[in-house]
């Protein structure tokens, strides 16, 4: 079971507000309510939502918490999570009347091209059978199911599918995706979760559950992996490089006894990473957790606010020192990076099942995350790498996002503390930081991209396949919404989803003879 309970002592730290510090009248009135009477000033105090009262009441007790627990909790709490919890309308998170659309929603053409990715793939390594189709995040299911019904006109490679492993953290999404996938909500349980028939594949079974290190892992089966939108919603952590000391290199240290010179004469500034952690803001301070938000409301009052951890956390200690993209900037004063262990084990997850594993994955280390799957990750020797992994999300091609934690609500951007659990949290993908997590922790794996995804899909042909569509539209308004949908999805303009999203491909490594690009990525279908 995913580990739900926040791991507060762990993150608890001492901290400096990031925005103007109160007064000292302020401060005090402030200290002594806090610490003398934390509990009745947190029941007093009103909240935007449950979450954030819940939230506030065990950062009292503890102290500030990592963005990421933030994230997390914020994102998947059983009761008050974005996407686990019921939502007074039941209305889900997505769509025109929703937060945002994705691709499968706009057009059925993206899951289609989807499909016939797998399938190229398929044919590319030698019709392989006991194929698993996974699909992590699964939002509404509208991609699985374009996927799916796309696959199923492939009867060969149909027939090789013996399981569809659906792994989604909300009870209230998994019922939707089975309504959708397998014409029922009356789901019944399985050994790692919950199982129903999938209405295209005669035969087939659709499995839920809702963290993939219940899958288990089997070295005989061929797994395809779809990721779409989802790396984007797992926790970041947030370091800032600070300058230790800002003593000037010549200047005469006071002490005790006396003053002294530097001995060697030069004293250089050292800059180490603090990580950025979450606080509730002071409910006396004004002006300094003061607020505009992109929803255009002046003044808000925020519940929390992030402020810079001065002393180290556990975090701070060990992620920043994971890669050397990290490392170069560490002569760069102010310089924010993002890092995503949650993200590094989910990968890493699919490399090892594609590639296998003949020991403990190196770099980056996912066990040394509380919230990470790890203990699947030893030991998984594939006697012959096989399968595919397709991630496309949001974030840049090669640099390491920083500053990109927004909250998203009714389609606008909205601040990260906006009414906690009620608002999408998403952070840009870092996906070199991806490709090495995948390449270090399997052998038997190489990465392709990322590519924008108009390349990938402008290459995958889907101005054509639109083309088709277009011919059997039945109507004008079934005509225009075709029309609309596949040009927004490759536009690189900055209305379009060409330029933004990118498509990045892990597949077997190819001991021998020269590269073979998957489709979309630069190759061609073969086998
Ligand atoms: N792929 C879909 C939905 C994207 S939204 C689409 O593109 O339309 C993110 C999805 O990931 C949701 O289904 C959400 O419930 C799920 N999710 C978010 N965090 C998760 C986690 N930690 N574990 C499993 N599923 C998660």
């Amino acid at each position: 079971m995913r580990a739900h309970t926040l791991n507060l002592l762990q993150t608890a730290t001492r901290c400096s507000r990031v925005r103007p510090q109160p007064n000292a009248h302020q401060l005090a009135k402030c200290a002594s309510r806090w610490s003398s009477t934390s509990t009745s000033a947190s029941t007093e105090r009103k909240w935007s939502t449950p979450l954030a009262k819940t939230l506030a009441e065990a950062i009292t007790t503890t102290g500030p918490i990592s963005v990421a627990a933030y994230m997390r909790q914020c994102l998947t709490h059983p009761e008050g999570g974005y996407y686990t919890r019921q939502t007074s309308t039941g209305q889900d998170q997505f769509g025109t009347k929703g937060d945002f659309v994705t691709s499968p929603e706009i057009s059925q053409v993206f899951g289609e091209l989807v499909g016939i990715w797998l399938y190229a793939e398929w044919l590319a390594q030698g019709k392989k059978e006991k194929v698993q189709i996974i699909e992590v995040g699964p939002g509404r299911g509208t991609l699985m199911d374009d996927v799916l019904r796309t696959i199923s006109s492939f009867k060969a490679f149909a027939n090789s599918i013996e399981g569809i492993y659906l792994i989604e953290a909300s009870p209230h999404l998994q019922k939707q995706q089975a309504k959708l996938l397998s014409g029922t909500e009356d789901l019944h349980t399985s050994e790692i979760g919950l199982t129903a028939p999938c209405k295209y594949i005669p035969g087939c079974k659709i499995e839920w559950c809702e963290d993939i290190r219940l899958l288990p892992k089997e070295e005989t089966s061929t797994p395809f992996i779809l990721a779409h939108e989802f790396f984007d919603a797992l926790p970041i952590h947030i370091f800032q490089n600070i300058a230790q000391s800002s003593i000037p290199a010549s200047s005469t240290i006071i002490t005790p006894t006396g003053p002294i010179k530097p001995k060697h004469g030069v004293t250089t500034p050292k800059n180490t990473w603090h990580e950025l952690v979450v606080s509730p803001t002071s409910p006396y301070a004004s002006a300094g957790t003061t607020i505009t938000t992109a929803t255009g409301k002046a003044d808000e009052k925020l519940d929390f606010e992030m402020t810079i951890s001065k002393t180290p956390t556990p975090h701070s200690l060990y992620l920043p020192k994971m890669s050397s993209r990290y490392k170069k900037l560490e002569n760069t004063p102010d310089a924010i990076i993002e890092i995503s262990p949650e993200s590094f084990a989910y990968v890493s997850d699919f490399a090892i099942r594609i590639g296998g594993s003949n020991s403990v994955p190196s770099s980056p280390q996912p066990a040394s995350s509380p919230n990470a799957p790890t203990s699947n990750q030893a030991s998984f020797p594939k006697p012959e790498p096989s399968g595919a992994a397709l991630i496309l999300d949001y974030g840049p091609l090669d640099t390491i996002p920083a500053n990109t934690l927004r909250g998203i609500r009714s389609h606008r951007a909205v601040s990260p503390f906006d009414s906690p659990g009620k608002v999408d949290l998403s952070a840009d993908v870092d996906f070199v930081a991806l490709a090495e997590s995948a390449l270090g922790a399997s052998p038997g794996v190489e990465v392709h991209g990322p590519v924008e995804q108009s390349f990938f899909l402008s290459t995958m042909g889907i101005k054509e396949r639109a083309g088709r569509l277009l011919k059997g539209a039945k109507d004008e308004e079934t005509r225009r919404r075709l029309e609309v949908g596949w040009r927004r999805l490759i536009d690189i303009g900055p209305d379009g989803m060409g330029k933004t999203y990118k498509a990045m491909a892990i597949v077997p490594y190819k001991k021998k003879g020269p590269v073979r690009r998957p489709i979309g990525f630069g190759g061609d279908i073969v086998g």
